[in-house]
Order: C-alpha cells, then sequence, then structure tokens
C-alpha cells in the first residue's frame, strides 16, 4: 500500500488488527518517507530505523498472538526532550548532543508497553525555550505548508513531522504553549493536559511547575488514543496526581457542543499584533461551534497584560535552577583543557549551551538572587496566584475557554525577532500553564498565505476529555483537520 500515511490511528489499529498491512509495512513506509522528505523538512534529529523495525516484528508478533494492544504497531515520534534508554537523547542543545540515556522517560515507557514502534527522535528548540525551533543545535525545522517558515516551537520538530506525513502522531511538550503554537502553526490538533495528568519522569525540565507532556496529531480522535497511553499517575514524579484517567477514546462521542458555553475574553481579542486572517478564522470557527449548539460569552480576563512578565520571570528562574546540573563534570558537554575548575565550568557552559538559554539562565539567576528576590521572584509568584484565580472565576460560568493559539501564523525562517518580540507572541498560551490549567488546538483555516490558523479552547482542570470531546464533534463536521501540506502529499 502506498498510502498508510494517509490513514488515522483508528484505521492504522483497526488495519493492523485485521491484517490489512503489517506493523513492518507500515514502519518501512514511514521510514521511507523519511528518508526521501526529511532532508527538507528536517524535523528529525535522529532516526531509529533499526530499533523500529526490531520493535514492528515484535508487534506483529503480538498482533497474531492476540496479544496487542489499540496501539500495538503503530509508529510514533518522539520529542526530543524524552529520554529513550540507549538512544541519543539532547533536547536540541550541544551540551547533550554527546548523551545517551540510560533510561526511558515514563511517556515513553508506557508507549513501549503499548506496542507503539519508535521511529526518532524530533527536533526542537534548545531546552524547550523559543517558539521557531530555530534555537535548536541542529539547525531550523521547516513548516511543511511552507519550507521557507518556521514550524513553531519548542515542538517544531513533532508538528513537522506529524504535517509532513513522517509519523502518524508524536509527543510534545508544553512548558508555555509549546504544543498549541506549534500545532496551530502546522494545521494539527495538539493537546496540553493539565499540570500532573502526563508524568515528568525522563522529560528533560526546562521549568517543572509549568512543564506536561502532551499529544500532537492530526486529529482528536488520533490525540485520545495516544492521551490514553501518555495520562496516568507515575510513583516516579511526584508532581503527578493519583486520578483515575478517563478513557478519552471511548469518550469522545456524544453531545459535547450542545448547550456548552464559550468564553470569549474581551481583552483577548484586543491584543494589539492579533493578525486580521487569524482573528478573522477563529471567529469564523467560534460561529460554527454557536451553530451546532454552543452559547458564546463575553468574559473577562483582567490579568491579561501580566501573563508575559510573570512567565518569563517565573520560566527562566526555574530554568537557571534546572540548568546547573549541567556543569560539565557530570554528564554532557564538556570543555577541552580547562586551566582549573572555575574554567571549566564557565567554559562548558559558555560552550555547551546557546544564547537564548544563556540568556533565560541569566535572567533567572538574576531574579532569584538575594536582594531581588522578593521584587521579581516572589511578586511573580503572587501575580500568577491571581492569574490563575482569574480563570477560575471565568470558569463559574463557562465551560471552556476561546482564544486563538497565537497572535500570527507562522513567521518566516530566520526572520529574527528580538526576544521580546518573540515573548509577545506567546501571549494566548502561558497562562494556561501558569494556571496549571488543560488546553487544546484544532486547526480552523487558513490565511492569505495558505498558512494554517489555530483556535485554542483552554478548559477546567482535568477536562481533557471534554476539550478532546468538543474538538472532535467539531471535526466530525468540519474538514480542515483532513487538508495536507503539499509535502505530505509527495509519496515515497
Ligand atoms: N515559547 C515559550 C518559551 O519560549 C514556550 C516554550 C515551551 O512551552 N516549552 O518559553
Amino acid at each position: 500500500m502506498t498510502d498508510l500515511h494517509r490513514l488515522s490511528i483508528r484505521e492504522l489499529s483497526e488495519g493492523l488488527a485485521g491484517a490489512k498491512f503489517s506493523s513492518r509495512e507500515l514502519t518501512e513506509h514511514y521510514l521511507k518517507r523519511i528518508a526521501k522528505l526529511d532532508t527538507q523538512v528536517k524535523s528529525y534529529v535522529t532516526v531509529t530505523a533499526e530499533q523500529a523495525l526490531a520493535q514492528a516484528d515484535a508487534a506483529d508478533v503480538a498482533i497474531k498472538a492476540g496479544t496487542a494492544t489499540a496501539l500495538t504497531g503503530v509508529p510514533i515520534a518522539h520529542k526530543d526532550i524524552f529520554c529513550t534508554q540507549g538512544i541519543k537523547t539532547t533536547a536540541g542543545s550541544k551540551m547533550l548532543d554527546n548523551f545517551i540515556s540510560p533510561y526511558d522517560a515514563t511517556v515513553v515507557a508506557k508507549g513501549k508497553a503499548a506496542g507503539l514502534v519508535t521511529l526518532g527522535k524530533v527536533n526542537m528548540d534548545e531546552f524547550a525555550m523559543g517558539s521557531t525551533s530555530e534555537n535548536s543545535f541542529y539547525g531550523a525545522t521547516a513548516n511543511p505548508w511552507n519550507l521557507g517558515h518556521v514550524p513553531g516551537g519548542s515542538s517544531g520538530g513533532s508538528a513537522a513531522a506529524v504535517a509532513a506525513d513522517l509519523a502518524p502522531f508524536a509527543t510534545g511538550t508544553d512548558t508555555g504553549g509549546s504544543i498549541r503554537q506549534p500545532a496551530s502553526f502546522c494545521g494539527l490538533t495538539g493537546l496540553k493536559p493539565s499540570y500532573g495528568r502526563v508524568s515528568r519522569f525522563g522529560m528533560i525540565a526546562y521549568a517543572s511547575s509549568l512543564d506536561q507532556g502532551g499529544p500532537m496529531a492530526r486529529s482528536a480522535e488520533d490525540c485520545a488514543y495516544l492521551m490514553n497511553v501518555m495520562a496516568g499517575h507515575d510513583a516516579k514524579d511526584s508532581t503527578s496526581i493519583e486520578k483515575d484517567v478517563d478513557d478519552y477514546v471511548a469518550n469522545l462521542n456524544g453531545t459535547a457542543i450542545q448547550g456548552l458555553r464559550i468564553g470569549i475574553p474581551k481583552q483577548y481579542f484586543n491584543v494589539a499584533g492579533l493578525d486580521a486572517d487569524v482573528k478573522a478564522r477563529v471567529e469564523e470557527s467560534l460561529k460554527k461551534l454557536e451553530e451546532m449548539g454552543a452559547t458564546l460569552v463575553e468574559i473577562d480576563l483582567n490579568m491579561t497584560e501580566a501573563y508575559v512578565p510573570t512567565y518569563y520571570l517565573i520560566a527562566p528562574a526555574e530554568a537557571s535552577s534546572n540548568l546547573s546540573r549541567y556543569d560539565g563534570v557530570r554528564y554532557g558537554y564538556r570543555a577541552e583543557n580547562p586551566v582549573d575548575l572555575m574554567d571549566l565550568y564557565k567554559r562548558s557552559r559558555s560552550e555547551g549551551f546557546g544564547a537564548e538559554v544563556q540568556r533565560r539562565i541569566l535572567i533567572g539567576t538574576y531574579a532569584l538572587s538575594a536582594g531581588y528576590y522578593d521584587a521579581y521572584y516572589v511578586k511573580a509568584q503572587k501575580v500568577r496566584r491571581l492569574i490563575q484565580q482569574d480563570f477560575l472565576k471565568a470558569f463559574e460560568s463557562v465551560d471552556v475557554i476561546a482564544a486563538p493559539a497565537a497572535p500570527t501564523t507562522a513567521y518566516k525562517i530566520g526572520a529574527n525577532l528580538s526576544p521580546v518580540e518573540m515573548y509577545l507572541g506567546d501571549i494566548y498560551t502561558i497562562a494556561v500553564n501558569l494556571a496549571g490549567l488543560p488546553a487544546i488546538n484544532a486547526p480552523v483555516g487558513f490565511d492569505k498565505d495558505n498558512l494554517p490558523v489555530g483556535l485554542q479552547l483552554i478548559g477546567n482542570y482535568w477536562s481533557e476529555s471534554q476539550l478532546l470531546s468538543v474538538v472532535h464533534q467539531y471535526q466530525l463536521a468540519t474538514d480542515w483537520h483532513t487538508k495536507r501540506a503539499a509535502i505530505a502529499e509527495e509519496n515515497a
């Protein structure tokens, strides 16, 4: 079959179970596409072909033996932030270019236990800091919809791989939008779960109180399949919640949109820099949801102006602490011929980290230093609480909150925005992480240059099933999620 990459996760699952094709055939098909097309997209940092074929053969045995799960034999790409035993795990950094993880992240281990086949590790902004994936030591990944544009970030490799049909779905992580914004830029569905729903064990830390892993795929249904694998309590992550996991696939159907109260924050649609096409597509999608039975309710989110300054204190503060472990001594990059210990530390870190990571370590260290701690870090934590309360108040009168995922569509590669301009592009995503809420991006059309636009829906805590179900119902009634970039149409 030459069109295996067209199939949804459900179709792959059914096709494998019904012996229409084998996992080996499917895996070879994807590996062939990667070999042919990824020279243009540059989504993979590492392709694990040999291991993938071995996993595929094992999956085929399990399917024949009747011991398969719904996902046995289905290929996946992992963001290169998830530790993979025996395989290079770089977090997009020169610092970890030589790092072979001795263990699997819980998300990866769960994927293996479910029979998923790992195609490889995909590109990202260094240590997940960025919005374009250009901050990677391995170079920029291209947006499949227009190879001169970025796929977004930091999970840009995950998004580009799926949008170019170089993986059926992928894992991502979202500290301040890194699942939702690249999903938006690449026309995909991506879910950032509630903080604590997915284990962070073995997921290289950026800002621990904000980081959360989640699925990136072509549809809400495909995301639901991956959530069924990713979600759940993990004794190895004390911040993961001991709460029953939904069956995200079984919960997709129903009447999620009928009577749904969607909050429209006044402040969000008056943000300077909100692109006219993005605004128009988002408003059209909301109109469609209204036709399908939802009610639109205007709400206030008064803390909107505080989002960017608060996030860009807390995230760098936590990053400066998390990244102190890369000292050139224990693992990772080590500078050559150090004259003394200080020289080893200094040169390993200034040679091993890129500019954006160093910038954030400096900001974070400053914000946490004696004399400034109360003025910056403690104050930011107080504002963070107010931002959370703002959302909780809104959820007293609405079920979900609608927003664009990003104020613009995908930037040009090399657009070279200033750090502050770049940070302002995170306005719609970062508050969700500060509050620990779940949110989903769904594709809802294109701008005048044929670049995808995304609608973001923010839910209350643990409402992942509801968000997936709303988007699934929307996707049953529309076809934006079925559109493919030209490069995805190419056969290998
Ligand atoms: N763009 C944001 C940042 O640079 C979010 C990144 C993320 O979610 N990992 O921090």
